[in-house]
């Protein structure tokens, strides 16, 4: 097996991700093909930790309001992302993959409450570690409980997996002459105000020295091939 350059890695996926072609919830083929990416990435050899959003449930800032303070709509939110992880640890389980789903919100009846030293733990035993809530707080969210994650847990890199396969010059859904990058320093990033997750998220990975994929999840085995050096992606370095 060829060495890689990454011993550790968490991947960055939006609930959205977990939809298909479905308008709203987890469509299960969906979760099934995300959970063989995932498990042909840990046969490369590497730690998978998995932070999943919400937004194909819930999204805080969305319903807040009318009665709904804002740190209650966000705990909704907070529980979307465990209904998340708890498909996708099903999954993966179903497919001989072990996994050990973790809340940084307490919830022990349902899954484990997120420590670092017990998903360090996890981890080291080859176990794919999926994070539930976030950073465990309101008003934050999954892009930023992501940064937060990689750095505590020393992830090489925070994959997020996103709709397009990359970093690009302009919406390339919207303008046909944008161009990818395939490597952009952190501060380039925000001298050229490209939008790659939100700006606490963003200032985390930076402050943390943090390297950054993008790529594209909805392209079956892109993990793995961005993992080998082959997928199209872009890298984001200090
Ligand atoms: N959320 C939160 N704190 C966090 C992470 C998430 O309160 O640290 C809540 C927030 O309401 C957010 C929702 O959970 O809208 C779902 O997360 P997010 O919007 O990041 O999901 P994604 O867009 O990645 O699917």
């Amino acid at each position: 097996m060829a060495v890689l350059p990454y011993k550790r890695v968490l991947v960055k996926l939006s609930g959205e991700a977990l939809m298909g072609g479905e308008a709203f919830g987890i469509d299960r083929a969906t979760v099934r093909r995300i959970a063989e990416d995932v498990i042909e990435a840990v046969k490369l050899g590497v730690e998978v930790a998995v932070v999943v959003g919400g937004g194909n449930i819930f999204r805080g800032s969305q319903i807040a309001g009318m009665g709904l303070s804002r740190p209650a709509a966000d705990s909704m939110g907070m529980l979307a992302t465990a209904m998340n992880v708890i498909a996708l640890e099903a999954q993966l389980a179903s497919l001989g993959q072990s996994a050990r789903a973790m809340s940084g919100v307490a919830m022990p009846s349902v899954v484990e409450t997120y420590t670092r030293q017990q998903a360090m733990e996890h981890l080291a035993k080859d176990r794919v570690v999926l994070l539930a809530g976030g950073t465990g707080n309101p008003f934050f969210t999954t892009d930023t409980g992501g940064a937060l994650r990689a750095a505590e847990l020393e992830c090489n890199v925070l994959m997020k997996g996103t709709q397009v396969d990359g970093i690009y010059s302009a919406d390339p859904k919207k303008d046909p002459a944008a161009t990818r990058y395939d490597h952009i320093t952190h501060d380039e990033v925000i001298r050229k105000d490209l939008k790659i997750m939100d700006t606490a998220a963003f200032a985390l990975a930076r402050e943390a020295r943090l390297p950054i994929i993008v790529f594209s999840i909805q392209q079956p085995g892109s993990l793995a091939a961005v993992l080998r050096g082959e997928g199209r992606c872009t890298l984001v370095t200090p």
